[in-house]
């Protein structure tokens, strides 16, 4: 079984399963023959499970040969970000803290995959804890974007954006709390979709910051993306947070779509920052919506593009300072051998655990929820946080959906903004508000820079209507086909 599989979209190889054209063992065996060549360049893989994946492609096989499959999705691996538990793999959120942990459970993603016949293919690189925009945090070393090896492939996803990118696999899944998913996708040139807070279950995804973190699909094509999120979404009464929304079939939904759709375009989204060529790439996507019989009208999001950086650090760091105290080397995590007693143990164990972003964050977070500073920062924040969600709310009362650029620039160099936080806090300056609204945001591919780069144009939906946003994604994708695109590697 050739190479050729590797840039197929998934929707496309169920159809060759399905056919009997390809075998699951075969699929697996190209994405292994694949991940070989390239992943010692690429590096998106933290760990790949060769020999379990052949076993579950065998008992898939074996399924559809009894006329027993499961749907489309029976046979195809899937890669998991590495925050994601799969019951008896590592998962290790690139985290020292972490590096010899083996999940005892099943995320409820997990298992809705692997209901749907679906195989986990590997563990993907992440910066740590999902703190990042480069994937340069992760204890494990960088992923490398495949479309130029120099350069960062966006995070925190960003092994889960790089592993699609370089045909390893067709379906990756990813987490976004600011951007996490679309950004990467928009660097590595594939479509990253952040579901509406609630859509789907958190049990089993390692948190970050509870309020904002939302797990998500990365793909080649909006059908494809529009096939696992219809695998994983839906109310789970483990994630006190799962909404009780019905889950359409995403899929057949594209099918009837509708068209021309009212866009709104935030005009504070394109101001100082914006690279020239990210701007006209965006711009000329906007053209091509109102030349099909779109009606674009100019909106205002003032305090998202004023204050949601500010606020999600107060926030995210605040969540996390919470959520990762469980990791004192005592109830979770590594434990240091060199303590001289009980409080040293826990200092040493974290010291040693948690890399310098991790702890930046953890110091920040305890600081802004210490008596004194909660009004001023956290709680003040938290009110902006909702002012911030009118103002979103108050525009798609008459747009049914917002576009704008995914990330201010294409790919940057690895380490270009390492020792410089504020800069690359920035790079989500687009991506942020939206999950402080919490509303399903989507990036695909829309063209690229004069030196080969991936853009990414951003589509933000209303609270649960992922189905028209996946329609009007496609609108555009099926126009230029950016996906069929790939690195030469
Ligand atoms: N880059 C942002 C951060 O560092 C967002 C990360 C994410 O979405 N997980 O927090």
């Amino acid at each position: 079984m050739a190479d050729d599989l590797n840039y197929l979209p998934a929707a496309r190889l169920a159809e060759m399963l399905g056919s009997g054209k390809i075998s699951s063992v075969g699929l697996v065996q190209s994405c292994l023959a694949r991940t070989k060549a390239v992943d010692g360049r690429v590096k998106a893989f933290n760990s790949c499970d060769e020999a379990g994946a052949l076993a579950l492609a065998q008992d898939s096989d074996q399924r559809r040969a009894a006329g027993q499959a499961r749907g489309p999705l029976d046979g195809i691996p899937v890669g998991f970000k590495d925050v994601i538990a799969v019951a008896g793999q590592p998962l290790t959120c690139s985290s020292k803290m972490l590096a010899n942990f083996i999940s005892p459970y099943d995320a409820t993603v997990t298992e809705k995959l692997t209901a749907a016949g679906a195989i986990p293919f590997g563990r993907l690189n992440m910066d740590e804890f999902a703190m990042g925009s480069s994937t340069e945090n992760s204890a494990f070393g960088p992923t490398a974007n495949p479309w130029d090896l120099t350069r960062v492939p966006g995070g925190s996803s960003g092994g889960s954006a790089a592993a699609v990118a370089a045909g390893e696999v067709s379906l990756t899944l990813g987490s976004d709390t600011g951007g996490s998913i679309r950004q990467p996708a928009a660097l590595c040139g594939i479509v990253g979709l952040k579901p509406t807070y609630g859509l789907v279950s958190r049990y089993g995804l390692a948190a970050y910051a509870s309020s904002l973190d939302q797990i998500g699909t990365m793909a080649r094509t909006v059908e494809d993306a529009a096939l696992l999120l219809g695998a994983i979404a839906g109310h789970d009464e483990r994630d006190s947070t799962s909404f009780k929304a019905d889950v359409p079939d995403y899929r057949a939904e594209l099918a009837r779509s509708k068209g021309r759709w009212r866009l709104g375009v935030p005009k504070e989204f394109f101001g100082a920052g914006l690279d020239p060529e990210v701007g006209a790439a965006v711009k000329a996507a906007i053209e091509h919506y109102r030349a099909t019989g779109c009606e674009i009208r100019e909106v205002s999001l003032p305090l998202a593009a004023e204050y949601a950086i500010a606020v999600y650090y107060l926030i995210a760091t605040a969540e996390a300072s919470s959520n990762l105290a469980r990791y004192d080397g005592v109830r979770y995590g590594r434990r240091s051998a060199k303590a001289k007693d009980a409080v040293d143990l826990y200092y040493q164990s974290r010291a040693e655990g948690f890399g310098d972003e991790v702890k930046r964050r953890i110091i920040l977070g305890t600081h802004v929820l210490s008596s004194g500073y909660y009004d001023a920062y956290y709680l003040r924040a938290q009110k902006v946080r909702t002012l911030i969600r009118n103002e979103f709310t108050a525009v798609l009362r008459d747009c049914d959906a917002l576009l704008s650029p995914t990330s201010p620039t294409a790919a940057f160099k690895l380490g270009e903004k390492s020792s410089d936080p504020l800069a690359m806090y920035l790079t989500d300056i687009y991506t942020i508000s939206v999950n402080l609204a919490g509303l399903p945001g989507i990036s695909v591919p829309c063209g690229f820079t004069t030196g080969g780069l991936p853009i990414g144009l951003q589509i933000i939906g209303r609270p649960f209507d992922e189905a028209g946003l996946l329609s009007i994604a496609r609108h555009y994708e099926q126009a230029h086909g950016w996906y069929s695109k790939h690195p030469s590697l």
